[in-house]
């Protein structure tokens, strides 16, 4: 081989192995490219593998957001559709089902003692209000049926603050006239319903129109009048229904019944419980309008009567 043979035979030996250079080079990066891919893919299983918890902690997120909206809300403020505010949605029962109790036409579960406290022919300036400060300070909750002509401007903080403390609202005709309500003694279903439905605006009125209730209370009490089945029907088509009571104060008795003292009062009480049979659920009937003086002197102990037998207390709605 010439020396210029053997020049042109080096640059040859060169580029071979320039060529094996880069062949490894070559390698090494498809060897780098296939592990990044083999990286992901494994990565990318182990990520799907690890997404449902993932999920589970952003719906536990959702959740959480929701759940700090809800109790954010005001709970003093009154539940849309209903009688009472959105605390109170945990001791309100549907009307219906307290007065099956009280028929004996439902059984009621076992250890539900439940009273509910009503209050009718309100509001009153005086009596109403301490009737309120008394189930404050006593920390229970009472159902007040109010009289429609009473529900107006100047009664306006008394009906808001029934619902912003925890009770419930009913109705009680407009005007409370008997002779109106119950010509001969026969309850007009047309009539009652006009007034109900009466009140129920003047409640809105003050309320709003998120305030809907669907319990009333008949004035005098549906076991005083004839042709109450008709009327009840009547109330049922306006989506109201009735309860009557099977414990009472004695506060409506005409005068010279009527007790006089807190310890009449509570004689009268436990005399009343004995005529009607025990279901469990008590619901009794006092009076807020003017001249209770007695009911209010009275109720601390009615309510701690109650108490001591192991009641809860709840509102009608
Ligand atoms: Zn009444």
């Amino acid at each position: 081989m010439s020396e210029e043979g053997m020049k042109e035979v080096q640059p040859k030996a060169k580029k071979k192995n320039h060529l094996k250079l880069v062949a490894i080079v070559v390698m090494i990066v498809l060897a780098g490219v296939g592990f990044y891919y083999a990286a992901n893919v494994y990565f990318e299983q182990r990520s799907q593998q690890v997404s449902p918890t993932e999920q589970t902690s952003q719906e536990q997120t959702t959740q959480t957001t929701t759940e700090t909206t809800t109790t954010s809300q005001d709970p003093t403020a009154l539940m849309p559709g209903t009688n009472h505010n959105l605390q109170a949605k945990d001791y309100a029962f549907p009307t219906a089902k307290i007065r099956a109790y009280m028929d004996g036409e439902e059984t009621n579960p076992d250890n539900h003692r439940t009273c509910f406290l009503t209050f009718d022919d309100g509001v009153t300036r005086e009596e109403t209000s301490q009737i309120l400060d008394i189930l404050k300070q006593m920390d229970v909750h009472a159902t007040f049926f109010l009289v429609g002509k009473s529900i107006k401007e100047e009664n306006k903080d008394l009906v808001e603050r029934i619902i912003r403390e925890g009770h419930a609202i009913g109705l009680h005709s407009f005007n409370h006239q008997y002779d109106k309500l119950y010509p001969g003694g026969h309850a007009d279903g047309r009539k009652i319903g006009q007034e109900n439905v009466e009140s129920q605006k003047a409640l809105q009125t003050i309320l709003g129109p998120d305030f809907v209730t669907h319990v009333w209370r008949y004035p005098g009490g549906h076991m005083s009048w004839k042709d109450v089945e008709k009327s009840d029907n009547v109330m049922r088509s306006y989506d109201l229904e009735w309860i009557d009571w099977n414990a009472a104060v004695g506060d409506a008795e005409p005068k010279g019944v009527r007790p006089t003292t807190v310890s009449e009062v509570v004689d009268y009480h436990q005399d009343s419980i004995t005529r009607f049979a025990d279901t469990g659920v008590r619901v009794v009937l006092m009076h807020d309008s003017p001249d209770h003086q007695v009911t209010v002197q009275a109720l601390p102990e009615i309510i701690r009567f109650y108490q001591a037998k192991g009641f809860q207390f709840g509102i009608l709605e």
